[in-house]
């Protein structure tokens, strides 16, 4: 297997915003997936959303690291994330236009892998960018978290300290934008895993980083009586629901941009979560109405969706 650089890559602005429509990158994202080795295999997306400037290519950095020792290198084991030494790459995933726009990217490699029952698949990383501040994008950014939802199996909703209210609300938005757009079948939920990814969690005291934390926080921020729509909105939208607590990973990030990861509990828990939906055996393989989805299909569905939300 040849290990490619990841130098070399790029996040791909394949759907790109302009005057409040959204615009197909066609050409680059047929290239990306009917290439040879690529089209018939079925695809796992993961996708990332949320605010901007809340860490989210910094996530995705890492996801690459270890996708890279994992898939192209074919090493097992915990030393994904180098040495305390070397500083993290920074794999640019800004699409070159102005930080706030919204769209949509993909990450110019995607990543063969085979899943415990010998299926072979290609994982693809999407990132999102959306600005959540402004009453005048709401339509737009609606649109690109539908959008990512719909074209993803596994939607991370990275949000910043805490779940507020304000954070189930536009959940509850987009998603039942994509819903009906999607217009599904009856019985089946239409997407698959719903993560939420809390950064800069601050009270492990209270509820403890990772996992389990976060599933106790997320049921406690959902139990209020007057959000018994929402919870059942989200339950019958997605088939599993998950939260997870991340720590802030030290001061040093904000400021130095050769931060180097150092802090060892930020690592920790990043590695349980980076395991918790990268390794073989929890890749989740995009369905659409009960069907796997092949990259090139997934072709289809970019076009077919774009088409709804231009209509
Ligand atoms: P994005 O706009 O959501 O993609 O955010 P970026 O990944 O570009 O990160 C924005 C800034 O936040 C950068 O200076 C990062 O170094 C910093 N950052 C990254 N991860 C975290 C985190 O978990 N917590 C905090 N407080 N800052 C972070
Ligand atoms: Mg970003």
């Amino acid at each position: 297997m040849t290990s490619k650089d990841l130098r070399s890559g790029r996040g791909i602005q394949v759907v790109i915003p302009s005057d409040h429509r959204f615009a197909l990158d066609e050409e680059a994202l047929s290239k990306l997936l009917l290439a040879e080795d690529v089209r018939d295999r079925a695809v796992v997306v993961l996708s990332v959303a949320g605010a901007f400037r809340k860490g989210k290519s910094f996530l995705l950095d890492f996801f690459l690291k270890y996708l890279d020792h994992t898939y192209n290198r074919g090493e097992a084991g915990d030393n994904w994330m180098g040495s305390e030494h070397e500083p993290l790459k920074g794999f640019s995933w800004r699409g070159g236009s102005e930080r706030d726009t919204t769209g949509l990217l993909l990450w110019s490699q995607p990543f063969k892998a085979t899943l415990p029952n010998g299926e072979k698949v290609v994982i693809l990383l999407m990132d999102t960018q959306g600005t959540f501040d402004s009453e005048s994008t709401v339509r737009d950014n609606a649109t690109v978290f539908a959008l990512s939802t719909m074209l993803s199996s596994v939607q991370i909703y990275n949000i910043s300290q805490n779940i507020e209210e304000d954070d189930l609300q536009h959940l509850q938005l987009f998603t039942e934008y994509g819903r009906l757009a999607q217009q599904s079948s009856a019985g089946a939920t239409p997407f698959q895993r719903l993560q939420f990814l809390i950064r800069d969690w601050s009270f492990p005291y209270e509820y403890p980083y990772g996992a389990e934390g976060g599933q106790q926080l997320l049921s406690k921020r959902l139990e209020h009586e007057e959000l018994r729509a929402l919870r059942r909105h989200v339950a019958g939208c997605f088939a599993r629901v998950a939260a997870f607590l991340l720590p802030h990973p030290g001061l040093a990030v904000a400021t130095d941009p050769t931060f180097t990861g150092k802090l060892a509990e930020f690592k920790t828990h990043l590695r349980e979560l980076v395991s918790m939906l990268l390794s073989p055996e929890n890749l989740v393989p995009k369905m659409i109405e009960g069907q796997r989805v092949k990259a090139k299909d997934l072709l289809l569905y970019f076009k077919a969706y774009m088409n709804i939300f231009n209509g």
